[in-house]
């Protein structure tokens, strides 16, 4: 994937989201239920956010965490983008999943986490991308290790997916005591510095794990010349069914988003 063997990679503005630089996908942790996906979403689009993210299927660490509401989400889904004329995006971790959403006319996929450690299951799911025309973003892996993360980008690649980038989400720790999961700059710098061309779209959400740091590791991402920011935001943010110390209303992410001290690219 080096850019001295021509690596090529599709630019954002050719992924078919909208070109605003950087790009913002915001939106809830977990759809949870009509109502809140279209309050969330209405409100979203209030700011001026058009990119909606919302996790169906939910990987969890530990057992009897909910899971997701899983497909039944998928018509919500639909039903939404119709009548926001929002795109959205969704978390794949299986070609199932992959199917389905591609059945629904999700417009974004992505790998999460615990789905990029595993080599098997990204080939599964890039042999179910063959022949498919779709942006699909892979997260780094929880562990800092930038071989995997690599790794992973080459087999969604090597089944001709050229609408591809990287969601930087920070790697897991045993006891760091400001962050979910430790930023570790340096492996999305080494992966710049490795594929050029590559977009890299900074999570702070699961980086921070809580409110109050967010704008500060968006900022950081923007000072670094990262591509754009995916940010975990609901309605209700209190009462949100996974990940509620760390999401923040449409109303606060608009705050923050216009806060940032952006420089002008295009991308
Ligand atoms: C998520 O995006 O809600 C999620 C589960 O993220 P990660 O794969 O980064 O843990
Ligand atoms: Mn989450």
């Amino acid at each position: 994937m080096e850019k001295e063997k021509g690596f090529d990679i599709a630019s954002i503005s050719e992924w078919g989201v909208g070109s605003k630089a950087p790009l913002v996908i915001a939106g809830p942790c977990s759809v949870e239920t009509p109502e809140q996906l279209d309050r969330t979403v209405s409100a979203l689009v209030e700011k001026g956010f058009s990119v909606v993210r919302g996790g169906v299927w939910k990987p969890r660490t530990r057992p009897n965490s909910f899971e997701g509401v899983g497909h039944i989400a998928l018509p919500w889904i639909k039903d939404v983008k119709e009548k926001y004329g929002v795109k959205f995006a969704i978390e794949v971790a299986s070609p199932y999943h992959v199917e389905k959403a591609l059945e629904f006319g999700i417009d974004v996929l992505w790998l999460g986490a615990r789905t990029t450690v595993n080599p098997f299951a990204v080939q599964d799911i890039a042999d179910s991308l063959k022949g498919v025309d779709v942006p699909v973003l892979v997260k780094n892996p929880v562990n800092p290790d930038l071989a995997l993360w690599i790794g992973a980008l080459e087999r969604i690649h090597q089944a001709g997916i050229r609408k591809i980038g990287a969601i930087h989400r920070g790697f897991s720790n045993f006891n760091d005591q400001v962050y979910r999961n430790s930023p570790t700059w340096q492996i999305p710098l080494e992966l710049k510095t490795k594929i050029p061309n590559l977009p890299i779209i900074n999570d702070p959400s699961h980086i921070c794990g809580r409110r109050d740091l967010l704008s500060s590791v968006a900022q950081m991402a923007m000072d670094l010349n990262f591509e754009g920011l995916i940010v975990e935001s609901h309605i209700d943010p209190d009462k949100a069914w996974s990940d509620a110390s760390q999401q923040i209303t449409p109303e606060v992410l608009g705050g923050m988003i216009a806060g940032l001290h952006i420089r002008e690219v295009s991308v």
